[in-house]
């Protein structure tokens, strides 16, 4: 059996299921850099020692900005990052709400089983949000956690 690096439960978008059954049958890690421009087409923004910027191609409803953080090194857990990176995440975090003047929102990373994580691509990234407040429907924004 190939070795799977994305859970189909976790996507949200039929156009996002899609594309993640093509990832399964070719048994790549969408977010690894050797794969990832096979699988997204978004300019990377700002890029360090660890970790590249993109604009989420499947931004969440009612978000203004909806930007991830991708680990350059293919890691599941938070064992596997050098804690270097964590300096450097948060100066790109800072970067990021001073160059999109984000006057609040919230990161998050989910790490490990995606049972638990509810992540859909199963490699360290950090999502970075604004929620739109502005949007005719507007509801929060809700960051989900375990599987269901
Ligand atoms: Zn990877």
């Amino acid at each position: 059996m190939k070795k799977q690096f994305v859970d189909l439960d976790n996507a949200r978008e039929e156009d996002q299921k899609e594309l993640m059954r093509e990832i399964v049958e070719a048994g790549h890690c969408p977010f690894c850099l050797e794969n990832f421009k096979l699988y997204n087409s978004q300019p990377t923004i700002k890029e360090g020692k660890y970790w590249f910027l993109i604009e989420n191609k499947w931004p969440y409803k009612y978000t203004k900005i909806h930007l991830l953080a991708i680990y350059k090194l293919h890691a599941t857990n938070l064992a596997e990052l050098d804690s270097a990176s964590g300096k450097e995440l948060l100066d790109l975090m800072k970067w990021a709400e001073k160059e999109y003047k984000v006057l609040g929102g919230g990161w998050v990373m989910r790490f490990g089983d995606t049972n638990y994580s509810a992540g859909t691509v199963n490699h360290i990234h950090v999502q970075f949000i604004q929620p739109d407040l502005d949007s005719a429907d507007y509801k929060p924004v809700r960051i989900k956690l375990g599987k269901g």
